[in-house]
């Protein structure tokens, strides 16, 4: 079981900050009990404050697009609202399981619409009551609450893990390879003006152009920017998981005064290949930079659920039925890009492509043919 940090009466429903699929986040809080989602109300804007969850309707409608893409079902919806817990389910349902298979667009309209109508006093004739209550929906959905949550692009919210001294290993894992890459360019750009991390006394993190950084103010950067709030040193200790998770990621960590370079792409490189000329070895070199392919894999699977070619469709696990045949998916740096590139462009994750070998290799070889032609 995952370590809970939920405070409050209810310790064991987690609140999980709603963020969009480019990962910016919403101002809109939720927690997920079981297979249930709780989306917490819109406090109205009062005087000097302004509004709590004030993208309460935008949250909504992307938690129940989340879970359409997803194919979990949604088996009903409820007013949530402490003024009402006391009524009947039934009497405070907006929307039954046959609903719950209309589009995301009309499943919100319903809930909208019929959730004004639900108070605590039944007989009472005031009408206009608000359409961003505190609501619960029941889902099919079958794996743990933290699953389910992280499905919804949900993160932990902050005051969560601030009284914390260790994170438990599930939230340091995700540091996934795309935020450490995204750590490790801010800081090799100098784009980190202090952070808590005092200098590291035993090991360096190599980055790809050998620059030698701290290797956990790398980690606490992709940390913070992976779970929206600020990690500190006395969140994780430096070797262990971390050090793991950096390595997977692509990035090698040696001992001070110790000394690494990255292999030349070139050697990896095939006969085939090779012959593409100085265009495709830059190219090559490139997508190959440390911890690249591994961040946009990363991206790509935290935005499509899973690694497919951009080209042809190709789902390699699905096809042939092995996680490994991951391995098939390359990393394709677009060419009209990098023909038009100066030497100095700083590569992003939006300049990649998630591309089967098979395609990966034809598209350079259609471009190779165009270049001689031109
Ligand atoms: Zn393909
Ligand atoms: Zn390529």
């Amino acid at each position: 079981m995952p370590e809970k940090f939920g405070t409050g009466k209810n310790k064991l429903t987690r609140i999980f900050q709603a963020t969009e699929e480019d990962g910016s986040r919403l101002d809109a809080r939720f927690s997920v009990d079981q297979a249930d989602i709780i989306l917490h109300s819109r406090g109205g804007a009062k005087g000097q404050h302004a509004a709590v969850n004030a993208d309460y309707t935008k949250a909504l409608l992307l938690l129940i697009s989340s879970l359409s893409r997803a194919s979990i079902p949604i088996l009903g919806a409820w007013v949530d609202s402490t003024t009402v817990q006391s009524l009947p389910l039934s009497a405070r349902s907006i929307l039954n399981q046959t609903e719950g298979s209309l589009s995301p667009e009309q499943i919100c309209s319903l809930l909208s619409t019929r959730m004004k109508d639900v108070r605590s006093d039944p007989d009472s004739s005031v009408k206009g009551g608000n359409s961003t209550k505190r609501i619960r929906i029941a889902t099919g959905f079958s794996g743990s609450s933290e699953d389910l949550a992280i499905r919804l692009g949900g993160v932990a919210v902050e005051g969560d893990l601030r009284s914390m001294e260790r994170l438990p290993a599930d939230v340091l894992r995700r540091a996934t390879p795309e935020y450490i890459w995204r750590a490790v360019q801010e800081y090799v750009q100098g784009n980190v003006q202090g952070d808590p991390f005092g200098p590291s006394t035993d090991y360096d993190l190599i980055a790809n152009d050998g620059q030698r950084l701290r290797p956990k103010a790398v980690f606490g950067l992709a940390l913070s920017m992976a779970l929206g709030q600020p990690i500190g040193p006395r969140h994780f200790t430096a070797g262990g998981l971390c050090f793991t998770l950096l390595e997977e990621a692509g990035y090698k960590i040696v001992p001070k005064g110790g000394t690494y370079e990255y292999p030349d792409s070139e050697i990896s490189i095939d006969r085939e290949w090779r012959e593409g000329g100085t265009k495709l070895k830059s190219h090559l070199k490139r997508e190959r930079a440390a911890g690249l392919a591994q961040a946009k894999k990363a991206q790509y699977r935290r935005t499509h659920g899973r690694l497919l070619c951009e080209q042809c469709g190709l789902d390699p696990v699905a096809h042939y039925d092995a996680e490994e045949a991951e391995a098939c998916i390359e990393v394709h740096h677009s060419a009209t890009h990098v023909s038009q590139m100066a030497d100095d462009h700083k590569t992003t994750l939006d300049d990649l492509q998630c591309l089967c070998a098979n395609c990966h290799r034809l598209v350079h070889k259609v471009l190779g043919v165009q270049k001689k032609k031109a």
